[in-house]
């Protein structure tokens, strides 16, 4: 599933897999981290699992990327013939699956809970400003406004019960915003399914760490300097994470160029601009669906309102990057973020 048009380059949380880490904290030196990597959903989806058993691990990992290909075929923004190419292109009602079902509802949920930050309908924006930028310029406000006319998630009808969906004329649904979090709970699952208790499933920036990497060792996950995207050394500050998850969401991978200027591919749909105040924002919580919406709902919130509601939700952390005027980088955490920070990188 491509869950962008736009230029993707690398992951914005790299992942910290250092040998060392295991061999000096592992109290069974028969316990192997067992990797593997693949191209998938226009990014490199990763899942790690420490086993004794190798062969058990791997056939757990295959399971769980055989439900990323389960749910590409839903998903896959891209492919007309995917579910939601199809929702997208119906004219009338249609039934959809489960899965599908319980990603439009948590999506529209978080329209309101993130203040109308979040909107799974911004397709029409988004497509205006990529289409804008191809002709060199920027949207004019009243092509803005037309766009914002088909983005009322309220008019989405979608009846649980039978399991069918309607949207209304014009609206197309954006699922980037929450399909790679969704993703990995989904392969999570699985993998618990399958006897796994501990994993690392790391679709590019959104990452649930399953337990732990070796008995009272937690995952170590480190928080990419934006400055500095393409370079894994860089890195602002690590994270230890049992059972969590953490997302990060920013504008310096991916954008568009108009003018020589970068405009970031979250949108604000309050305004139909695009939310550039933020260059990073990195959110830890129980699940990664939760921790991809925050991400996205916390780029267009700004620092100031957006650590009013993650101080209001319990079990959510973040911490916001900005720079100053000589791109000294300012950190701004929520209450218990520090909680989560390696001492001493
Ligand atoms: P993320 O990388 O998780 O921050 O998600 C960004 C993606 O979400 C974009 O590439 C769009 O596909 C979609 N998106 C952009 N703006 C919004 C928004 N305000 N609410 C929900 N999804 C959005
Ligand atoms: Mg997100």
């Amino acid at each position: 599933m491509t869950f962008s048009s736009c230029k993707f380059t690398t992951a914005a949380l790299f992942l910290l897999v250092l040998p060392l880490t295991l061999l000096s904290c592992s109290r069974s030196n028969d316990v192997k981290l067992v990797s593997e990597r693949r191209n998938m959903l226009s990014t490199v989806v990763a899942i790690s699992v420490p086993s004794e058993d190798e062969k058990l691990a791997s056939s757990a990992i295959e399971s769980g990327f055989g439900r990323v290909e389960e749910l590409n075929k839903l998903l896959n923004a891209h492919d007309e013939n995917s579910e939601l190419g199809r929702l997208n292109n119906a004219e009338g009602p249609l039934k959809v699956s489960p899965d599908m079902l319980r990603a439009l509802r948590i999506g529209i949920e978080w329209h309101d809970k993130s203040n109308g930050a979040f909107n799974i309908s911004v397709d029409s924006l988004r497509r205006l400003w990529i289409d804008s930028a191809k002709e060199g310029r920027l949207p004019l406000q009243e092509e803005i406004e037309q766009a914002r006319e088909r983005t009322n998630i309220q008019d989405i009808k979608v009846d649980e019960v039978q399991g069918m969906v309607q949207l209304p004329a014009g609206l197309k649904l954006d699922l980037g915003g929450l399909g790679k979090g969704f993703c990995a709970d989904e392969v999570a699952a699985r993998m618990r399914e399958k006897g796994v208790q501990n994993a690392l499933i790391a679709l590019a920036g959104d990452i649930c760490a399953m337990g732990e990497r070796a008995p009272g060792v937690a995952w170590r996950v480190g928080v990419q300097d934006p400055r500095d995207p393409d370079n894994p050394a860089a890195i602002l500050t690590v994270l230890e994470l049992t059972n969590r998850s953490v997302s990060t969401s920013g504008n310096y991978q991916r954008y568009v160029e108009i003018q020589g200027k970068k405009y970031s591919h979250i949108v604000d749909p309050r305004t139909g601009w695009t939310a550039d105040n933020v260059p990073s924002v990195t959110v830890i919580g129980p699940d990664t669906v939760t921790t991809d919406i925050l991400g996205t709902a916390l780029s267009v919130l700004g620092v100031e309102e957006g650590l009013k509601l993650v101080e209001s939700m319990p079990d959510v952390e973040a911490l916001f990057i900005i720079f100053d005027e000589s791109d000294k980088p300012i950190m701004t955490r929520s209450s218990r973020f520090v909680r989560f920070e390696a001492k001493g990188g």
